[in-house]
């Protein structure tokens, strides 16, 4: 798998800060990519087909509804409903009519019946399952996530700059660790890979036992007699330790 760089947002993403500069890009491009499909103008027709086909996701559903454009949101649910409503239906008329099965006069078709029923059932559980979480945002941010984690493996091996900044960081979080663990395999040499490791490690070691010793920190505070000792950066350790833990940022 190849995949194009894209310098700059990464650079961006470092000087930021933070936990994690991939949790930063991510952050970046699921507010960008809410707000172009909702956007005034109107929706690329390949877009509106993906659209159409996949729909959204619980979570990104949810962030669209937030964003206030219920016209634009309304339009482009009703047609994916539509099409949903279509493929819904001829599975559904494919299980019910396995059913029906279940009055058959011999033996051998009961049995038939029960095993014909059984693999539809299974393929409708799938197929329900899959239209629950399919969704085009987390599509889109995934092919650009796995390419800011390629840029991210590229810089850290060409560039000793980068290299420099990324051994100044606080390494990622574990979701984004195992993002660029999964990218330097595709993407690597197994010598590069295990040079990745090496040098990626002992700063995630490094900065975990940071968070452990700011969290024990905050705890302290609730003491009252530390009531009026600084916190320092201690003070958001905990709404940090839940991102690295889960690439998820608690506001
Ligand atoms: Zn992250
Ligand atoms: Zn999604």
């Amino acid at each position: 798998m190849k995949y194009h760089i894209d310098t700059i947002p990464v650079w961006d993403a470092y000087h930021e800060g933070g936990e994690c500069p991939l949790c930063n890009l991510e952050n970046r491009i699921e507010k960008s990519y809410v707000e172009s499909f909702l956007g005034g103008s109107v929706m690329e027709p390949d877009t509106r087909i993906e659209v159409n086909q996949i729909g959204f996701c619980p979570h990104h559903f949810k962030l669209l509804y937030d964003a206030q454009n219920r016209l634009g949101l309304a339009l482009m649910t009703h047609t994916h409903l539509k099409e949903f409503m279509e493929k819904f239906e001829k599975h559904c008329n494919a299980v019910l009519k396995a059913s029906k099965t279940r009055n058959a006069s011999t033996l051998s078709s009961i049995i038939k019946g029960r095993k014909e029923i059984q693999q539809l059932t299974v393929e409708f559980e799938e197929w329900l399952i899959k239209q629950h979480e399919q969704c085009v945002i987390c599509n889109r941010m995934s092919n650009t996530m796995n390419r800011y984690a390629y840029t991210i493996l590229y810089l850290w091996d060409t560039e000793k700059e980068f290299k420099k900044t990324l051994e100044a960081s606080k390494g990622f979080c574990l979701k984004h660790l195992l993002l660029t663990i999964k990218i330097s395999r595709e993407t690597l040499p197994a010598h590069k890979q295990a040079l990745w490791l090496a040098d990626v490690i002992p700063i995630e070691i490094k900065s975990f036992q940071g968070l452990e010793q700011e969290l024990f920190q905050f705890i302290n505070k609730f003491d009252y007699r530390n009531q009026n000792k600084p916190l320092g950066s201690a003070k958001d350790s905990l709404p940090r330790t839940i991102q690295k833990l889960t690439g998820k940022f608690i506001d």
